[in-house]
This record gives C-alpha cells, structure tokens and sequence, in this order.
C-alpha cells in the first residue's frame, strides 16, 4: 500500500485534472450529435467540473449501430475466450494503474470520501473485469442426455447488443459489475452513466480501448435517463437492458422492454434492508461499530445501507447508546479530499434535500432523535449532512418504509424471533438483511425465513466477487457478480444432431 496522500496533494491534482466529458463512439470520443451539454457540478464545493456531453435518441442510434456491426464482425465476439481473458486482464491492470486519476474523478464528481474511491470503488472495478475475464476460459457448455444415435449441445451465446444504465452511488463500480460479465461473454455495450456522475465511466471507455478492446464494443453515452436512457431501453436493436437504480425506474424499464422489442430487462434495485441484532449478539459493540457502518458508509448511498436496525428489546436502550456512541466517534462529515474523512458530500441538492425532507418526516411521526440530523458544512459551498440515528421507530412510518438513500437509521424494537422476520419481511424490498447472534440455529432459521438476496451472519456487507448479489421482491431480478451474472448476458441454446 503506497503512502497516503494528503488533502493538498489531492487539490494540487483536481486543479490539474484535464477532464475528458464526451460521449465515446466507435472507439473515438465525440460531442452529442446535437452538441448539447449539461454541466457536471461537484456536490464537494458547487464548482462546476466540466460541461459534459448530453446524449439523446440520436446519439443512441448511432451506438447501438456500432455496437451491432460490431459484433456481427465477430472481431470481439467471436474471440477464443482465452484471448478476451488477455485483453479483460489488460484493462483491469489499466484501471488500477490509473487508479489514483479515477478515484480523484470518483469523488469529485459525486462527493464520496477519497479513501473509499481509493480502497473501494477503484479495486473493485478492476477485480469485478479481472475476475470475469479470468472466468471466461473457465466455463464449459452442456450435452444432453440422449438416446445413442443423438447428440444435444447446449451451449451459451452472447446475446449481441447490451445496453447497461447505473446510478451515481457507485459510479464506476456498478458499470464494472455490468462490463465484466457482459464484455467476457463477447458481447457489445452501449453504457450510460448517471447524469450526476459520468466522469469516470467516460474515461474508462478510453482505458478499454487501450486495453486492446476494438472500437465499438464498449460505446458510453452520458446524458439524461429521460432522453438517452429512455431511447436506450425503447431501442428495438438492443438486445438485452441491464440496469442499477432506482424501483421506481426499473418499473419504468419494464415498460418500456414490453412496449418496444421485449429485450430481456436485468434490474438491480433498491433497498431497506433489516439489520437483526438478537440479545445474544456475541459482540455488541462490533455490532454496534457495524450498525452504525451500515447507514453511515458512503453518506448512507448504498443499496444494501442497513437502514432498519432491529434491536431486541431488552438490550435496545444499551444499544441505541452505543450506535449513538460510534456514529459520533467515527462517522463525521469532512472534506471528501481529506484521507481521514470518512463521510463525504451527497450527490446533489436534491438528494439532500429528500435526505432532510425524512428527517423532519421522522420527527413529524413521533420518532425521537437520538443523533445527527443536521445539514452541515454549508460555508464550504458543498452538500453534506450529519448521519442521523431515529429511536423508537415502527415499521409503518414512511422512514421505516421508504428508501431514503442517505444516513438516517431507524431503530425498531422487537420482543422474539417470530416478530424480528415478520418485521424484517415486511417490505416492499428484499436486497439484504443481517442478523447477529451467538446461536447457529437461530442464525440458520432466520436466513432461510429472511426474503432477501443476500444474508449476513455476525457481519454487515460480506461477500466478494465470487457471491451473487441481487434481490428479491422489488429489490429487483437476476444477479450481479460470480458466474451466475454471466446468464444475462448470454443465451441458451439447444443445438440437436442425428447421426
Ligand atoms: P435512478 O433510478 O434515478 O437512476 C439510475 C439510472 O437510470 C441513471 O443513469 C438515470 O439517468 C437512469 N434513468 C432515469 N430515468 C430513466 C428513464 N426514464 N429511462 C432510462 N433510464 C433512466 O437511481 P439513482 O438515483 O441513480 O440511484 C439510486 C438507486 O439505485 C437507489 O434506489 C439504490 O438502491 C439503487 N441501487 C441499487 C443497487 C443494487 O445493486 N440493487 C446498487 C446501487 C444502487
């Protein structure tokens, strides 16, 4: 590990930053076809980063075209398997190498801590293509069982042409998810950014060229989800729409598959996910230290925050305290630049202001404010808010029900196992759930009553690359990561020879 880098050192290189903000076609960058911009504004300060391209129906065209001819010319996609692991390693070992640039551009562009881009978000982009990459030599089709003069293939193709939508929580890391499996397969990808965060996905497309990956496989289109998302996911050459965001729009998604060519949708959406805390907990300030991680990490912007917690009555007084405790010694909102931050700045001002919205929602319900609460830090321009813990909360207020995406935890109290999962369940979403206690039994039963696709035991926020991940109920289909996330971006097929 390479010696930290300070907050003036960090500065010195945002100001020098030459930020590259077109729109990457057929292996090139160019304006929007109509030369449309949007500025990209660092929610760190309110600067203004750069004057991004805004891509449209138009823009959406003309990638999706490339994309196709591309693959039709089989110059990727019919590449031996042990050649694209080369190239997918090569542009692995280029993301790493460039590490630094793309977490500066991480956390400038949409305000997480500089440590987490360096730790986090970065290492995991490059692990998410090295791993797929490595994978890809690694799989072997299928023969049928058949009668002896018959002989059944089943095998797995690309499904061509793989439009991929992501938000801005994990900007790089979301679209690394989706690249991995779906470049190793062989197929095209047309990748929009979120508005709010598209600068490293637009360098990115560079380092994948570099890496030997041809022109027109991997195409980025910055912009809007109303204008090139939308023309994106209504395309009738796209064959597949694979996409991290929001339930709400993942619905619209759905829509739009069935009202254009029934492309086959993969939606990873969000989350209110339990955080089980029985009295048995074999640890409960590393429970606690985890509670307060849970909703606190990257400004409470994730997926799987564990934003319920449910605390066993007889220990919830105690524990309430010890969150409180652990959220004010080490989850405080700093400079994002500064290597010992580590709550950063919110994405925008509309973020903060739904954050703030549930805050006064919370208290307007009858919850008591134990901690936080506070939009903090305003002098400096930029967008931050302190992580905010709610007691005596109950599952039908709208800050137990309602995805905040931002650091404010709820504290629900329950009497025994039964009530703790009838609870836990009760949710629109199943992303995730965690639950902490020194009995393998209990643990064992409630993972299997908890309708969530991922469940920690005695930890929050495990697994790697080699797990799938994904959700039940509107937490979404299908799954990112391990080899189950290659079934979306490939076809089966069922080739039959009589001898
Ligand atoms: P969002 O749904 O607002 O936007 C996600 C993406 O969809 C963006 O690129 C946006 O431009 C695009 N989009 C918006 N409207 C569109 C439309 N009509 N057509 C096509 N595209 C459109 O979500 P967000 O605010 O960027 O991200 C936060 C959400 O993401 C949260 O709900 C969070 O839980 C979810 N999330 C889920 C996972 C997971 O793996 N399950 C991971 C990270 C984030």
């Amino acid at each position: 590990m390479s010696a930290v880098i300070s907050r003036q050192t960090w500065e010195q290189r945002a100001a020098a930053l030459s930020i590259q903000s077109q729109a990457f076609v057929a292996g090139a960058y160019q304006p929007a076809l109509d030369a449309a911009t949007f500025d990209c504004i660092s929610p760190i300060d309110g600067r203004v980063l750069a004057q991004v391209a805004s891509c449209d129906q138009a823009d959406a065209d003309l990638a999706v075209s490339n994309a196709r001819a591309v693959f039709a010319s089989g110059v990727w996609s019919r590449l031996a398997p042990v050649e694209r692991k080369a190239v997918m390693i090569r542009f692995a070992e280029l993301i790493e190498q460039h590490g630094e640039e793309l977490a500066l551009l991480e956390t400038l562009d949409m305000g997480k801590p500089i440590s987490d881009s360096l730790a986090v978000d970065i290492p995991g982009a490059a692990r998410a293509i090295r791993w797929s990459g490595e994978a890809i030599d690694k799989i072997y089709d299928e023969v049928a069982a058949t009668a002896h003069d018959e002989l059944g293939l089943v095998t797995r193709e690309p499904v061509g042409v793989v439009a991929a939508i992501v938000p801005w929580n994990f900007p790089l890391l979301m679209a690394c998810w989706k690249l991995g499996p779906a470049l190793a397969t062989g197929n095209s990808v047309v990748l929009k950014p979120s508005e709010k965060s598209p600068l490293t996905a637009i360098r990115l497309a560079q380092l994948a060229l570099d890496a030997g990956i041809p022109a027109g496989v991997l195409n980025v289109l910055p912009g809007y989800g109303h204008t090139v998302g939308k023309a994106l996911a209504l395309h009738m050459d796209v064959d597949t729409l694979v996409f991290t965001g929001s339930t709400r729009i993942a619905k619209q998604l759905m829509i739009y598959a069935g009202e254009s060519n029934m492309k086959r949708v993969w939606l990873e959406a969000g989350g209110k996910s339990p955080n089980i805390v029985f009295a048995d907990a074999p640890d409960l300030d590393a429970a606690a230290e985890a509670a307060a991680g849970a909703i606190a990490f990257n400004q409470g912007e994730v997926c799987t925050a564990g934003s319920r917690l449910l605390v066993e009555a007889s220990i919830k007084d105690i524990f309430v305290q010890k969150v409180a405790a652990a959220l004010q010694a080490h989850w405080k909102p700093g400079h994002p630049l500064d290597p010992a931050t580590t709550v950063g700045a919110l994405v925008d001002k509309t973020q903060i202001d739904t954050v703030l919205r549930y805050i006064e929602a919370g208290q307007a319900e009858g919850a008591t404010l134990v901690t936080g609460g506070q939009q903090v830090m305003q002098a400096s321009g930029g967008l931050f808010v302190e992580p905010t813990l709610f007691d005596g909360v109950t599952n039908n207020m709208r800050i137990a029900r309602e995805e905040i995406f931002g650091p404010v935890l709820s504290v629900i109290a329950f009497e025994d196992f039964d009530q703790a999962i009838a609870i836990a369940n009760d949710s629109i979403y199943g992303l995730a759930a965690a639950v902490w206690t020194r009995d393998l039994s209990r643990a064992h039963r409630a993972a299997k009553a908890l309708r969530a696709g991922s469940v920690w035991v005695n930890q929050y926020d495990g697994g790697d690359m080699t797990a799938p991940f994904g959700g039940f109920k509107q937490s979404g289909n299908g799954r990112d990561k391990s080899l189950h996330a290659f079934d979306k971006y490939t076809e089966l097929k069922a080739t039959w020879i009589k001898f």
